[in-house]
């Protein structure tokens, strides 16, 4: 897009908008000597502070401190970027935006093109004849005639060229193919529809552009959810259905519901739940938490968390907690999805579940406890073990620490001891629990390929043991499930007894004995004196580095000379260990 057309077209806009009649569209304005003003919509308050001055073409609000132009409110308010707001005021003042030619040519424009050609196609079908079986199941579900233009509905009749002979001389056949609206076979090169005998939901962005389409079969048929492919306009991970509709909704109720299907996304809206998006058959990515960010932070969750991939769910979820959403999950009667349910119970029912909403540790924690037999105290640790790391991704730990009784009391905790160390664990965000409490103490770690071969060194070799024994120094190998099983090592042979795996995996935690089963299964060759002893090297040399990088860190903290004298001293000596142990390495 040129830039001066841009800035023209910006100014012509600027000039031609209202701030005050495009505020008093959003809040009620009252009149104050030259000036309006208004509770602000951006903070809350109870005596009005936001101010609009007409003559100026400004806002803001004394107590908040915002304040701008008329793009700065609808951006603002809309929660738009730049250019959704520029092409929101332009459009309601009539003035047309200029289309740069690298634009139009760009192959997000040609997929746009297409897709309105598309929908005007779509929407005549289902009101011909062969869209029969299209109304009926529309007007089955109860969706009449004003929810289907709202909503764009429209219909694909059976049929492998319809819509192909429809676009035929309208767009060139090669766009159609790059909006994923025609497919092409590989083996002859032809191309037919790709949506047949399909009610067709049109899926818009944010600008209300028509970037893409989602079609379900009518009777029995696969896959029930067909939606455009990926194309140059159209991401399933950046897109939701029903979110431009949803957007007031959004912001009046705080939350967002979200549920699977388009029928459900429409029939709570027609409810009058309005704050209600679907997702596009995909899991949550980075895309989606980036465009609900900008509504809420509060996801309500409608789909059954165990239908179909629990753990693809599951991992959605965990997208949405590590981002800082609060995610509450509602549970319907089985055999009920939301269309169903508001149909029956109207938007009061569906609200009342609303508010029952479980928050998803809770809700996770009654699946677990449903599935772990928690009568016993290896069950109760187990399904702890599988909650602990959902809620170490809760950042705030008050909310962690109100989990606590919670996870006490599904799971019918009583034990004191593990009921501390239960919350210590939830403190620290730490994933996993003991039952020993002493290997719970060590913060749960990676073990490296060089501490693997040491400990393979160490049971493999009854030579190289003895050696090595001796060349470990205390710290060499950090606190955790290695240093344990070093540790039990060397007691045995303190004691004179045969290293055998058996004997030291039954003198060691869980935790530990696990990790030494699974380093005596690798398929690696026994490791040898001179590999133990690299191992060793390796980890010393890491482990100095680190230090060296801890003092180095305190000395540009700065402080009394006298602390600084000492971690001089500690640098020089440190740094020396480091080139004795490269030049032994070398040598
Ligand atoms: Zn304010």
């Amino acid at each position: 897009m040129g830039g001066r057309d841009r800035s023209d077209v910006v100014e012509v806009v600027r000039a031609s908008a209202d701030l005050r009649e495009i505020v008093s569209d959003y809040i009620p304005l009252k009149k104050s000597g030259a000036k309006f003003r208004a509770l602000c919509p951006f903070h809350t308050e109870k005596t009005p502070s936001f101010w609009v001055d007409a003559d100026k073409q400004l806002f803001y609000c004394f107590g908040c401190g915002v304040g701008g132009d008329v793009f700065k409110f609808v951006m603002l308010y809309e929660k738009m970027e730049f250019p959704e707001a520029l092409k929101m005021l332009a459009g309601r003042y009539g003035i047309p935006l200029p289309v740069g030619r690298r634009e139009e040519n760009s192959d997000r424009q040609k997929v746009l093109a297409v897709n309105r050609q598309a929908v005007g196609y779509f929407r005549e079908q289902l009101q011909r004849s062969g869209g029969e079986a299209a109304r009926k199941y529309l007007a089955s579900r109860g969706l009449g005639r004003e929810t289907i233009e709202q909503w764009q509905l429209g219909f694909a009749p059976d049929g492998w060229s319809g819509l192909k002979s429809h676009l035929a001389g309208k767009v060139p056949e090669e766009h159609a193919v790059l909006a994923g609206l025609l497919a092409r076979k590989e083996e002859t090169g032809r191309t037919y529809d790709r949506f047949r005998d399909r009610v067709i939901f049109p899926i818009l962005n944010l600008s209300d552009e028509m970037v893409g389409f989602g079609g379900r079969v009518i009777g029995a048929g696969e896959p029930k959810y067909l939606n455009s492919p990926e194309t140059a306009a159209f991401s399933k991970g950046e897109n939701l259905y029903g979110l431009p509709l949803a957007k007031e909704g959004i912001r009046k109720q705080g939350h967002l519901v979200l549920v699977e299907g388009y029928m459900d996304v429409i029939a709570l809206h027609r409810a009058g739940v309005t704050e209600a998006v679907g997702t596009l058959g995909t899991g949550f990515t980075a895309g989606h938490v980036r465009l609900l960010k900008r509504f809420t932070d509060r996801v309500v969750v409608n789909f059954d968390p165990d239908a179909a991939g629990r753990a693809a769910t599951k991992r959605s979820l965990e997208v949405l907690l590590e981002n800082g959403f609060e995610v509450v999950v509602v549970a319907l009667p089985p055999g009920k999805d939301p269309d169903l349910y508001v149909r029956e119970f109207g938007a009061e029912g569906y609200r009342a579940r609303l508010a029952e909403a479980l928050p998803y540790i809770e809700y996770l924690t009654r699946e677990v406890a449903g599935r772990v037999d928690v009568a016993q105290t290896k069950g109760k640790i187990e399904a702890l073990n599988e909650v602990l790391p959902f809620l170490a991704r809760l950042d705030n730990p008050v909310q962690r620490a109100g989990h606590v009784e919670m996870l006490a009391t599904v799971f019918g905790i009583e034990d004191r001891l593990v009921l501390q160390e239960l919350a210590t664990a939830v403190r620290e965000r730490r994933k996993t629990l003991d039952p020993h409490g002493a290997v719970a103490a060590a913060p749960a770690r990676g073990v490296s390929e060089s501490e693997a071969r040491l400990v393979r060194a160490l049971m493999d070799d009854g030579e190289a043991r003895g050696v090595l024994l001796g060349e470990i120094e205390e710290d060499d190998i950090e606190p955790g499930r290695v240093a344990e099983i070093v540790k039990a090592i060397r007691r045995s042979v303190e004691k004179g007894e045969d290293v055998t795996y058996p004997r030291i995996g039954a003198d060691v935690s869980d935790p530990a004995r696990d990790l030494l089963t699974r380093i005596a299964a690798a398929s690696h060759p026994p490791a040898s004196l001179e590999e133990g002893r690299g191992c060793l090297k390796g980890l010393r040399a890491s482990r100095l580095q680190r230090q060296m990088g801890e003092i180095q860190k305190r000395l540009e903290g700065g402080g009394e000379a006298a602390l600084i004298d000492e971690l001089l001293r500690r640098k020089v000596m440190l740094k020396r260990r480091i080139e004795a142990l490269r030049d032994a390495s070398a040598s």
